[in-house]
């Protein structure tokens, strides 16, 4: 289902009226964490008038620590609920375990399983039961046909409303978190209709990555982005070193937007 060969258009996912994929692309912005309303709030208003269409913020977060924060949980997922009805952007935030997949059904316009539960595969399959569209980050270490296939099984469960988020891999370089994977723009492309987001904040782990690697990213033809924007990065929660703050994410929208227009 996910294959070119079979599709031979580029699929557009509409998320809750905001298309992402053929010319339409999609522009994530928000925090890594929902840490509080006013948080949440004021980086959406200012993302959503930089031209953000979409407002990101974990309300689960899977952390490599136990002792580090885990997130609010379902209370984190009212208060994205509170601003969107506010500002009106949709938004995306990350499910992690099959237990919340009704509430997040109902709240979440764009629902992300993130790189550690990219192959989680009986969350896959209930995914597959729903028709929100569904943001699958690519796994720490999976080949693009490993991607591939998890898509398929949302998309073999019902679902076919997939977009895909290359987030950085795991390679022997440690000075980045990770190494951004821009080939895989033309090489998804080839094999699958699915549309493309890059998220340069989580590949490369520092702010001043963010902007040459999104520019990269939209000049090789992605579909989208998806950044961490952050009011106060030095006392963020979680992922303070990769969040742009709101004026230098404004800033980077400028830039891109002259490049989309190239291409
Ligand atoms: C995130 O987007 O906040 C996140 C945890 O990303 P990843 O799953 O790519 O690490
Ligand atoms: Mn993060």
């Amino acid at each position: 289902l996910a294959n070119r060969a079979f599709h031979p258009e580029n699929s557009i996912i509409d998320v809750s009226g905001v298309k992402i994929g053929g010319d339409h692309l999609g522009l994530i912005a928000g925090p890594c964490s929902v840490e509080t309303y006013e948080q949440v709030l004021g980086i959406a208003k200012t993302a959503k008038a930089s031209g953000a269409n979409l407002l990101r913020g974990g309300a689960f977060k899977p952390r490599t620590s136990p002792y580090s924060f885990q997130g609010l949980g379902l209370e984190g997922l009212e208060i994205l609920e509170a601003v969107k009805k506010e500002v009106g952007l949709p938004i995306v935030s990350e499910l992690m375990s099959p237990q919340y997949l009704d509430v997040f059904n109902e709240k979440v316009d764009l629902i992300q399983i993130g790189a550690r539960n990219m192959q989680n595969f009986d969350l896959l399959k209930q995914l597959g039961q729903i028709d929100r569209p569904i943001l699958l980050k690519r796994g720490l270490n999976a080949t693009y046909e490993e991607w591939i296939m998890s898509a398929e099984y949302i998309m073999a469960a019902g679902n076919e409303n997939v977009i895909l988020c290359e987030r950085g891999i795991r390679t022997f370089e440690t000075y980045t978190r990770n190494t951004l994977d821009l080939q895989c723009i033309p090489v998804l492309r080839k094999l699958t209709h699915l549309p493309i987001i890059i998220d340069p904040s989580h590949a490369g782990g520092k702010w001043w990555l963010v902007d040459s690697m999104a520019m990269a990213a939209v000049a090789a033809g992605a579909d989208g982005l998806m950044i961490e924007v952050h009011n106060n990065p030095e006392a963020a929660l979680c992922d303070g070193a990769q969040s742009l703050k709101p004026e230098k994410f404004d800033n980077l929208v400028r830039k891109v937007s002259q490049i989309a227009h190239v291409v």
